[in-house]
């Protein structure tokens, strides 16, 4: 297969710093969604609609789902989302990649501690390079925290804000990276400088007018940062 890039990586100047997705792009699968599929309390359909629709806001339709469910039944929720999830093919080597080329790599996930850190456990990545939201399983029905509030620059209520972690690196300084799939890298991917994309997220680019690299695994990513890396 011929290598298209369509969203070119500058290798000039700037530092590359990757945020990178977690449900659906690290992992091949949205976490949040299968969990509520499986333990499927009446109304969760309804909200995913509306989360997806854009109708409800992230912060609110994922807070509004896991509060159908139970906190006493913690343990068979953490052991599912854990147990169920699969990691994209690639995924260590492009962390490999990142940190032999001096790529900084973030993970931006608007997925829930108890699923993102066990699973990532695996990766030694700095616990300072991971941001999610937070869970509390004191109350009745399990309740979201969101420690990564939008700044005011962003009225998206995100709930997890990338754009808020992006806009600490500045383009003057970095060469801003997002890679994704779906509703919640919407407004990271107006603002990052590149843009890797699967699913929704591909057809949100192409309704926005935004260039975007397709990907399928890390190996694709891979393989259009060494392009560029090459042809230097
Ligand atoms: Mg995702
Ligand atoms: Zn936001």
């Amino acid at each position: 297969m011929s290598l298209e890039i369509t969203n070119p990586v500058s290798v000039r100047g700037k530092k590359r710093i990757i945020f990178c997705d977690f449900d659906g792009t690290i992992t091949e699968n949205d976490n949040i969604v299968a969990i509520v599929r499986h333990f499927n309390p009446p109304g969760w359909e309804q909200i995913v609609d509306d989360v997806v629709s854009q109708r409800k806001s992230i912060r609110e339709g994922v807070g509004e789902m896991f509060r159908l469910l139970p906190a006493a039944r913690k343990k068979e929720v953490v052991e599912y989302a854990i147990s169920n999830a699969r990691i994209r093919a690639g995924f260590s080597d492009l962390l490999a990649y990142s940190e032999a080329h001096d790529i900084e790599f973030y993970v931006t996930s608007g997925g829930i501690d108890f699923f993102v850190y066990p699973l990532l456990a695996p990766f030694g990545i700095a616990e300072d390079h991971i941001y999610c939201n937070g869970s509390d399983f004191t109350g009745e029905q399990i309740e979201i925290t969101w420690p990564h509030p939008c700044d005011g620059n962003c009225s998206n209520d995100c709930g997890m804000c990338k754009t808020t972690i992006i806009r600490r690196f500045p383009s003057e300084a970095y060469t801003r990276i997002l890679i994704g799939d779906s509703v919640t890298d919407f407004e990271g991917a107006k603002l990052a400088d590149v843009v890797f994309a699967r699913s929704h997220l591909i057809s949100k680019c192409k309704e926005l007018g935004l260039p975007y690299n397709e990907f399928e695994t890390f190996h694709d990513v891979i393989a259009v940062l060494k392009h560029e890396e090459d042809s230097h």
